[in-house]
């Protein structure tokens, strides 16, 4: 077994590569570096582990479950942002909300009800994303791409929520042009719903796509995070 300061060197090793490998996809699509944030994917990973991740520079952290989310957060330092990414069961964000700065997955008017109701108890803001399922495989959570737009501007009309943007799971394809197109897609919604004018979408720019196996297509596409976490904490163990 590798000592904790061996995994740390090796997570702050791979965190600076990673983030090396998005600054050259996004330089070689025209694009600033600088608008690609890398969001870390941490799922299964101990506090230990993420909090060696943060010390080496990561400044955004997504959880896939409220659960993990009441286990590590209270351990990390301020200044951390993090986002939820994985599937809500409506009933379960509540206790999560305190320290979530964002729900990218929002893919259903009922959970988005409950958030902007719970923002109004609790008398805060929250910035959502609305997932997309681009590809359309039954095993992807997500707003069919025909339904995003509407889905979208009724978030962004609710109070205490602030729309920023799409997010998606790129298609498990060995196909980079299936991956690349269903990523397009995404941003061709994003232009349609900040082209659109209605109240609450000005500031939905966003885009969050890509993961270890196709980050430089997202980024190619548009991409404004990036998440990672195979290529940071290397493969993790089955569930
Ligand atoms: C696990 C996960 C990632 C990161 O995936 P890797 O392939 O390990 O980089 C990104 N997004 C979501 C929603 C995830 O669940």
């Amino acid at each position: 077994m590798p000592s904790d300061d061996d995994r740390a060197a090796l997570v702050a090793q791979r965190l600076a590569a990673a983030r090396s490998r998005l600054d050259d996809a996004a330089r070689s699509a025209g694009r600033d570096p600088a608008d690609v944030r890398l969001l870390l994917a941490t799922k299964t990973m101990s506090t230990a582990v993420v909090r060696a991740a943060v010390a080496a520079g990561a400044t955004l952290l997504g959880e896939n479950r409220v659960q993990e989310v009441l286990a590590k957060a209270p351990d990390l330092p301020d200044g951390v942002e993090l986002h939820l990414i994985g599937h809500l069961q409506s009933n379960k964000v509540n206790a999560a909300l305190r320290w979530v700065a964002c729900v990218e997955s929002v893919d259903s008017l009922d959970l988005a009800h409950r958030l902007s109701a719970r923002c109004e108890a609790t008398d805060r803001e929250l910035d959502v994303m609305v997932q997309v399922n681009v590809s359309g495989e039954a095993s992807k959570f997500g707003v069919a791409p025909e339904d995003a737009l509407a889905l979208a501007t009724e978030v962004a009309s609710l109070p205490r929520l602030r729309l920023t943007g799409l997010m998606t799971i790129g298609a498990r394809s060995p196909d980079d042009g299936v991956v690349r197109a269903g990523f397009a897609r995404l941003r061709g919604l994003r232009d349609d719903l900040v082209e659109s004018g209605v109240p609450g979408t000005g500031d939905a720019r966003g885009l969050s796509m890509g993961m270890t196996g196709d980050a430089a297509l997202a980024v190619a596409e548009g991409a404004t995070i990036v998440r990672l976490g195979t290529a940071v904490f290397g493969e993790r163990p089955p569930r």
